[in-house]
């Protein structure tokens, strides 16, 4: 286990490990603490083998196709009711 370095100490490594300011955090392959590209990742979790900062929570969602039009569940077809009934028995 990396042991882990407090918030000041990772912003001071972000000038040496991403001295471009390249983007940092999820998906983006480098460290959103202290900018290292020094990460591990399993399935449900990745951490950063520099600072020792761990992330995890990253739940891929399926998201609805909005291209496609909602169908529309009201049609609004009211039977009218019939009038003059005229039924001699
Ligand atoms: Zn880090």
């Amino acid at each position: 286990m990396t042991p882990s370095i407090d918030d000041q100490a990772a912003q001071g490594l972000r000038q040496l490990n991403n001295p471009k300011d390249e983007p940092t955090g999820h998906f983006t392959g480098r460290c959103m603490r202290c900018g290292s590209q020094d990460l591990w990742d399993d399935n449900t979790a990745y951490g950063c083998n520099c600072c020792g900062g761990f992330w995890c929570g990253i739940e891929p969602r399926l998201v609805p196709d909005s291209s496609q039009p909602t169908p529309n569940a009201e049609l609004g077809d009211d039977p009218q009711p019939t009038t003059g009934d005229n039924n001699h028995g």
